[in-house]
C-alpha cells in the first residue's frame, strides 16, 4: 500500500539495510527486545520504522521513535514521511514546545526527554506497538533512563497481553554497556549489525599539533579546496561562533558569485586520486617561513618523501568503531566573554597559501551547521550545491552521527569538541574545550566515506590520539546535575533512585546532592518509612507534584507554581521562558536603557523588558530587524514565544480559575509586582544566594579593587564577581541572588562569575543564608 516515489525507491535500494529487511522483521516478530546496530548512514533511522509500519505496526497503535537531539527529531520525520510518500500529519514530531503530531500519527518521532514524560501519566505507554531508542550511543541522559524504565515496562505490557516491542539502536559497536548490562536485561537480547556501504577512509594525522586549530582548520580546507579532486568538505570545530567564523573566512577566500557560470570549471581538477592525499604534502607547510619560493621547492621535495611515509600512516578499521561520546548540548549555551579571544584574523591569514587562494577560481559552496541554526537552515546541507561550486560544510560535533550530509569525501577534523564541565560541589559549570573521544574521531573520519573513498584529516599528531584522547568520554548522566530527572523519576514512584537499573549508574554523591537541592528547595521532603530497617527516603511534596507538572527545571517550575495571582503570571511566564533559554542577548545592556522597576528586577529585568519589546516587534513584523539592532538572538527569541505559548495553555489547562493569554504588549511590571518577581526568583533560587564582600573583609595587602563586585556565595571560599555586563554593577546591592555561577578566563585568569543576577531584601531569607 505505499507508494513510493521512484526516486526514493532507487535510492533506498541503494542501502544494504534493505536486503535485511527480512531477518530485521523475523528478529522483532520474535524477540521483545533488539538491538540494532550499525554505522551512521547505514539506514537505521529512515528505514526501520518505515519496516515496521509496512509490516503493520501502526494499524493498531503507534510506532515511536525518541531521539536525544531535536535537530534530528524534525529532520528525520520530515524524511522518513517523504519516503513513505504520507503527510506530516502521519509521520510527525513531537518535542519540547514544538510538534505536528495528529490523531492520524502513525509514526511519531520525539525527542527522548518528550517521551520519559509521557511515561509519567502512561507508565505502560500503551498508545505504541513499539519504541525505538535512536542513537542509544550517545547515552543523553533521558535515552539512558529510558532504556532503564523500558526495561521494565516491556515485561509488564507482556503480562498484561499487549506486547510492545523495544529496539535500541546505536551507531557504534560498544554496545556492552547495553548487553553485558544484567540489570538492565537479565538475559541480553539479541543484536543485529548492519553492514554499510563503508568506503575506505584514509586517515591522515598532522606531524605536530598546533593550538591554533581553526588556523589549521582554515588551512587545510584551502589546501584540499585548491589541490584536490572533487568532493564535498566536512570541518568538525567546536562551536557555532567557530563554525560562523570559518563560514565566513573560506566564503570569502572563494567566493561564489551568482552570475558566473562555474559549469566548466569542474573537469579542470588534476591526477588520479591516490596521488593527491594530502599527507603526501609536506608537514613543513605548517611552517612559518613566508617566501613562497622556497617553500614550493621544500614542498616537493618532501612530498615525494612523505608518498612513501603515508604508507606506514596509521589506518582505521571502519568496521570496527568504538563507542563516540559527544555533547548534543555542546553549543546550546554560548561561551563568556573573553573566549572568543582565538579568533582574530590576523591569526588566520597565511601568506603561504595566498597564491594558491587567488589562482583558484571555483567557489566552495560553504554552510554552516549546529544545533541552535534554524531548521531551514539546516536542511541547506542535504541540497546539492550549484553547479560548479564544492560542498563544504562546517558543522559542530552535530553531523558526527545525528545528521548524514551526502558526498563528504574530505573530513577536516580539529580534534576538539565543546564539553560542559559541572563541579558538582559548587553547582558551577564552565565550557572547557577538550579533546574529542578516539571514538568520536573515528566517527568524524566515518563521514568521509559514504560515497565513496575518502580522506580525513587529523589537525594533530597520533601521538595526542593516543594519549590525550580518551577512547570514549563517560555518558552525560555521569556529568551533570540530576535535579530534574531525579524528580520527574520520584514522581513516578521510584523512591531509590540508587538502584534504578541505569546503563550506567551516576555517581551516588551526585544524586544525594540533587536530593539535598530539592529537599531546599521544598520540592522533596523527608519521609520515615513503617519498616524501621529500612532508609529514610526523600518523597515528593504537593508543590513538587505541582512542579513537576511544568516542563521546566525544578527550579523553574517552582517560580511558576508559587505565582498564584492572574496578574503577575504573564510576567513569570515571560521570566521563566527567557531564564531557560541560553544566550538570549549578545548585545551590551548599555543599548537597553535600564528605567525604574527594569533596574529594581536586576539583569532578569532586561530580559524580561527584551523579551516583551521583541514580541511587540514580532507583531509588527520587525522582529529580525529588532533583534539585530539590540542584540538579541532571533533563534532564541523566537524560542522563547513558543515556550511562554506552551506555558500559557498548560497553566490556563490546568488551573482552574486561570485564564492568562500572551500579551504582544506587555507593560513594564509595577514596583509592587517588581518586588514580588523578585522575591519569586528567590524562591526557585533559593539555593544561590551572595552576599556583597565588604572592603573591611579584604586581607591585609589584596588589592581592593579587585574586590568591587565581589560577593559571598554558599560554602564557596572563593569570591564571586557580578558579570561584566551585570546591570547590578550599577548599584551593587548588599544582597542578591543569580541564575548560574560559571567560571571565566582560564588558568591564569580564573575567576567565579555570577549571571543573572537580581538584588534581594535579607529578610526575604528564611531557606538559606551564606556564610
Ligand atoms: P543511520 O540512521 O543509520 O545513520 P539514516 O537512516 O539516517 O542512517 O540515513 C540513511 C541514508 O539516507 C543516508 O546515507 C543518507 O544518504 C540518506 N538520507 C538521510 N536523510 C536524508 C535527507 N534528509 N535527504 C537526503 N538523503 C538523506
Ligand atoms: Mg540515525
Amino acid at each position: 500500500e505505499v507508494k513510493r516515489d521512484p526516486k526514493v525507491q532507487v535510492a533506498r535500494l541503494k542501502l544494504p539495510i534493505l536486503g535485511e529487511e527480512q531477518r530485521i522483521m523475523e528478529l522483532i516478530n520474535e524477540n521483545e527486545f533488539l538491538i540494532v546496530a550499525g554505522e551512521t548512514g547505514s539506514g537505521k533511522t529512515t528505514q526501520i520504522p518505515q519496516f515496521l509500519y509496512e509490516a503493520g505496526y501502526a494499524e493498531k497503535q503507534m510506532i515511536a521513535v525518541t531521539e536525544p537531539r531535536r535537530v534530528a527529531t524534525v529532520a528525520m520525520s520530515a524524511r522518513v514521511g517523504h519516503e513513505l510518500a504520507l503527510t506530516s500529519k502521519e509521520v510527525s514530531y513531537l518535542m519540547r514546545f514544538e510538534g505536528n503530531v495528529t490523531k492520524d500519527t502513525k509514526i511519531k518521532f520525539m525527542t527522548d526527554g518528550v517521551l520519559l514524560k509521557e511515561i509519567q501519566s502512561d507508565f505502560l505507554l500503551s498508545k505504541y506497538s513499539v519504541v525505538i531508542i535512536d542513537e542509544a550511543h550517545e547515552r543523553s541522559v533521558y535515552t539512558d533512563i529510558l532504556l532503564g524504565l523500558l526495561s521494565r515496562i516491556v515485561p509488564l505490557r507482556r503480562k498484561r497481553g499487549s506486547p510492545l516491542r523495544l529496539i535500541i539502536m546505536s551507531a557504534t559497536l560498544r554496545v556492552e554497556d547495553f548487553t553485558e548490562n544484567t540489570r538492565l536485561f537479565k538475559e541480553p537480547p539479541p543484536m543485529i549489525k548492519i553492514d554499510s556501504r563503508q568506503f575506505p577512509v584514509t586517515i591522515h594525522f598532522n606531524k605536530n599539533t598546533y593550538d591554533n586549530y581553526l588556523k589549521e582548520s582554515y588551512k587545510k580546507a584551502v589546501k584540499i579546496h585548491t589541490r584536490l579532486p572533487e568532493g564535498g568538505i566536512l570541518i568538525f570545530v567546536t562551536g557555532q561562533q567557530e563554525v560562523n567564523y570559518l563560514v565566513r573566512k573560506l566564503k570569502a577566500s572563494f567566493p561564489y558569485k551568482k552570475d558566473v557560470d562555474y559549469s566548466k570549471l569542474i573537469t579542470k581538477k588534476p591526477v588520479a586520486e591516490t596521488d593527491t592525499a594530502l599527507d603526501s604534502e609536506p608537514e613543513d607547510i605548517e611552517s612559518d617561513d613566508d617566501e613562497v619560493e622556497k617553500e614550493m621547492k621544500r614542498a616537493k621535495k618532501a612530498r615525494r618523501k612523505a608518498k612513501k611515509k603515508a604508507k606506514e600512516l596509521p589506518k582505521i578499521n571502519l568496521d570496527d568503531y568504538d563507542i563516540p561520546e559527544d555533547d548534543g548540548q555542546a553549543d546550546l549555551v554560548g561561551h563568556d566573554d573573553d573566549s572568543e579571544g582565538h579568533l582574530s584574523d590576523s591569526d588566520i591569514e597565511d601568506d603561504i597559501l595566498a597564491p594558491e587562494i587567488k589562482s583558484c577560481r571555483q567557489p566552495l559552496w560553504v554552510l554552516p551547521l549546529f544545533s541552535m541554526l534554524s531548521s531551514s537552515k539546516q536542511a541547506r546541507v542535504f541540497e546539492q550545491p550549484p553547479i560548479g561550486a564544492r560542498l563544504c560544510v562546517v558543522s559542530t560535533d552535530v553531523a558526527e552521527t545525528s545528521l548524514t550530509i551526502p558526498a563528504i569525501k574530505y573530513v577536516v577534523d580539529s580534534g576538539k569538541k565543546k564539553m560542559k564541565v559541572y563541579d558538582h560541589t559548587t553547582g558551577a559549570s564552565a565550557w572547557r574545550i577538550v579533546w574529542t573521544s578516539q571514538a568520536s574521531a573515528e566517527q568524524r573520519a566515518g563521514r568521509a566515506g559514504r560515497t565513496g573513498p575518502g580522506h580525513a584529516y587529523r589537525l594533530y599528531s597520533t601521538a595526542v590520539f593516543q594519549h590525550d584522547c580518551p577512547s570514549h568520554h563517560p555518558p552525560d548522566l555521569c556529568r551533570r546535575p540530576v535535579d530534574d530527572l531525579l524528580l520527574q523519576m520520584k514522581c513516578m514512584g521510584i523512591d531509590k533512585v540508587v538502584n534504578f537499573p541505569f546503563p550506567t549508574a551516576p555517581d551516588r554523591l551526585q544524586l544525594r546532592l540533587a536530593e539535598k537541592r530539592l529537599e531546599v528547595l521544598g520540592i522533596l521532603e523527608k519521609h520515615v518509612s513503617k519498616n524501621k530497617n529500612d532508609d529514610e527516603v526523600l518523597k515528593v511534596t504537593s508543590l513538587g507534584k505541582a512542579v513537576s507538572a511544568f516542563p521546566l527545571l525544578p527550579r523553574y517550575g517552582k517560580m511558576l507554581a508559587l505565582s498564584h495571582q492572574q496578574n503577575l503570571l504573564p510576567y513569570t511566564i515571560a521570566l521563566v521562558a527567557a531564564l531557560t533559554v541560553p544566550e538570549v542577548m549578545s548585545g551590551k545592556p548599555d543599548s537597553w536603557p535600564a528605567t525604574g522597576n527594569t533596574l529594581l528586577l536586576g539583569d532578569p529585568g532586561i530580559l524580561l523588558r527584551a523579551v516583551g519589546a521583541a514580541e511587540f516587534a514580532h507583531v509588527k513584523g520587525e522582529e529580525e530587524l529588532f533583534c539585530a539592532k539590540y542584540g538579541l538572538r532571533e533563534k532564541a527569541v523566537k524560542e522563547i514565544r513558543k515556550i511562554r505559548k506552551q506555558l500559557t495553555s498548560e497553566i490556563n489547562l490546568s488551573v482552574s480559575g486561570v485564564n492568562v493569554s500572551v500579551d504582544p504588549e506587555m507593560k513594564p511590571p509595577e514596583d509592587s509586582q517588581a518586588r514580588l518577581l523578585r522575591q519569586l526568583l528567590l524562591s526557585g533560587l533559593g539555593d544561590q544566594v551572595g552576599r556583597k564582600i565588604g572592603l573591611h573583609e579584604v586581607k591585609e595587602g589584596e588589592d581592593k579593587r579587585k574586590y568591587k563586585y565581589a560577593y559571598h556565595c554558599g560554602e564557596l571560599e572563593e569570591p564571586v564577581h557580578l558579570h561584566s555586563e551585570s546591570i547590578l554593577r550599577k548599584t551593587i546591592p548588599e544582597w542578591v541572588v543569580y541564575q548560574e555561577l560559571y567560571e571565566t578566563g582560564g588558568e591564569e585568569k580564573r575567576k567565579m562569575v555570577m549571571r543573572n543576577v537580581a538584588a534581594i531584601e535579607p529578610e526575604w531569607l528564611p531557606i538559606y543564608v551564606p556564610h
